[in-house]
């Protein structure tokens, strides 16, 4: 029988103690608080062109910056859209308007014309930072929108990104005063279920989220002095803005740009510079695990992977251990609105606590998490699925214009409520199961798709795959996968659902496979879900 429902809430906490968080700091002072302990070491590294900035001159660009939008009549609260690539600019950027407590909201430069119209109508934004290849497409967005383009030569109507640079670095003791409570960051959520929500995160709520993640003396991510951390995943998406590159700012380490994904560069670029740390997404976790090109290079360098945004199975995990022996393998569990980190693996802490293969890690410190069942709301005790739901100074301050949504996600107690479901386990490790949207219905029995994913991944002859309801007049819903096989690979339909039916209950067998040449996935390595279903209309 099921253990009792607790009406008073079980809270989880992290094993690591709390600690002091200076989140009363602006965001850039945090983040480079350690600045003349390391102003020689370099702070950025492009990938593409091996050019490389020490966090001196990192620093000084960044005031450069924030003086030159400061000119242009970007003022405190008003909002800067970066469109870019993840570039130096980038960071000079987002570091810039943070020194004169303007926001900065991040696209996907391959957004349409309509998508980013969309975000700059939504955020208010004054201003856009891009590449110039994707001007075009920004035409007649709003007379009064600044243009800034950092490559050259500059197309007509744009700034080139050297105006910005003035030779008045911003001063050091700010003239504008900004509080934990102001806005740093406008991103937005990645629209797997719906469309992309706006999320105001403050200075507080990045402080607090970093601070969780790399501050103490037992860090919960521990970088050392000499690490070299892969940023392959885009910026303009909180994952990477939050875990890669403000933690390695914060920690005082080099952070490698990689501008997009291809696996020849990428496996060349870890071997080149020797990267240390590389934060990855399940899909790019299939690639190293799975594309025979990675015993060709020497990776030895890397001694923690991190993967996070979306389920990765423990087959999977377990493969890629294979291949990185060295390597501490772990994931992150992260949201948006979380500010973003929910938890973390103690894999990666100064001191180690191992944790297993499929578990998200346990929740970051100085923060509270708790699991709610889902009809009553009580909260359950250990290995219970139900709602995850976070509480702390990390979370946002409220969805971008839409008071309604926000008080439907975050409760009149300060817990927001993630649409995730999963369980923490005795370890207070948490596994997430799936997502309360995405589950889908047999029969009133719950089958989660991404338990069914992680076995098909683990086929040797199955590249990649994705699993999604399809309407059933007798069942409600049944699973149906879509399938990718490796190369030179006949596995068959019938052999799939045999090879599934072996593995579970009878409720989660598949009961069609198509066979499709590749699996659509958003930027933040999430399965479009959406896009598959529209496929079997
Ligand atoms: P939208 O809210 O717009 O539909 P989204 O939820 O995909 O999009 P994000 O905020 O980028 O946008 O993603 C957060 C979600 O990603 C989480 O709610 C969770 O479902 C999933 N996720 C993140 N990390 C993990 C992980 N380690 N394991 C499983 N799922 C994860
Ligand atoms: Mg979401």
């Amino acid at each position: 029988p099921p253990p009792p429902l607790s009406p008073t809430p079980r809270i989880f906490r992290s094993k690591l103690p709390d600690i002091d968080i200076p989140n009363h700091l602006p965001l850039h002072t945090y983040c480079f608080e350690k600045l003349s302990s390391v102003s020689d070491k370099p702070c950025l590294i492009v990938g593409s062109t091996g050019k490389s900035y020490t966090y001196a001159e990192t620093h000084l660009i960044c005031r450069r910056v924030a003086s030159g939008l400061y000119k242009l009549g970007i003022k405190k609260g008003d909002v800067i859209m970066i469109l870019l690539q993840n570039t130096a600019e980038f960071v000079f950027s987002f570091m810039g308007a943070s020194m004169i407590g303007a926001v900065s909201t991040t696209a996907n430069p391959f957004y349409t014309c309509q998508e980013i119209y969309k975000q700059l109508k939504s955020s208010g934004a004054k201003l856009i930072i891009t590449h110039s290849q994707y001007v075009e497409k920004l035409k007649n967005l709003g007379e009064d929108l600044i243009l800034i383009t950092t490559d050259e030569p500059t197309p007509a109507n744009c700034l080139p990104f050297s105006t910005l640079l003035t030779n008045e670095p911003y001063p050091l003791q700010e003239t504008v005063h900004i509080c934990g409570d102001d806005a740093a960051a406008l991103p937005f959520s990645s629209g797997t279920t719906g469309l992309p929500k706006g999320v105001v995160l403050t200075h507080k709520s990045l402080i607090t989220s970093v601070a969780q993640q790399v501050d103490g003396n037992n860090p919960n991510l521990y970088l050392k002095p000499n690490d070299v951390v892969l940023c392959v995943l885009p910026l303009f998406h909180i994952y990477s803005l939050n875990s890669v590159l403000l933690n390695s700012i914060r920690s005082g380490v080099t952070v490698l740009l990689m501008h997009k994904f291809e696996i020849g560069a990428l496996l060349d670029l870890i071997q080149r510079h020797r990267v240390t740390m590389a934060a990855l997404v399940p899909p790019l976790v299939i690639a190293l695990a799975k594309n025979p090109a990675v015993n060709s290079y020497d990776l030895s360098s890397v001694r923690l992977v991190l993967s996070g945004a979306a389920p990765l199975g423990k087959d999977l995990q377990d493969s890629l251990r294979r291949r990185l022996p060295q390597a501490i393998l772990g994931q992150g569990y992260g949201m948006t609105e979380a500010g973003p980190v929910l938890s973390m693996s103690l894999g990666f802490a100064k001191e180690p606590i191992p944790t297993k293969s499929g578990s998200c890690g346990t929740v970051v410190r100085n923060s509270e998490l708790k699991v709610v069942h889902l009809e009553t709301r009580l909260s359950l005790g250990y290995n219970q699925p139900g709602e995850i739901c976070i509480r702390g100074q990390q979370i946002m301050k409220e969805y971008l214009n839409d008071p309604e949504a926000t008080s439907a996600t975050i409760d009149e107690e300060g817990w927001l409520h993630t649409g995730d479901i999963g369980y923490v386990d005795e370890d207070d490790e948490i596994f997430i199961v799936d997502r309360l949207k995405e589950v889908i219905k047999f029969k009133g029995f719950q089958v989660p798709p991404a338990e069914l994913e992680g076995l098909l991944i683990n086929h040797h002859s199955i590249a990649d795959a994705a699993v999604v309801p399809q309407n059933d007049e007798v069942a409600g819903e049944v699973p149906v996968a879509f399938v990718v096989r490796s190369n030179g690979n006949d596995i068959t339909e019938e052999e799939i659902k045999e090879y599934i039916a072996k593995q579970v209950v009878f409720y989660k067998r598949l009961h069609k496979v198509f066979f499709v040449p590749s699996i659509p996935k958003s930027p933040s390595g999430k399965i479009l879900r959406k896009d598959l279903k529209a496929k079997l209309c």
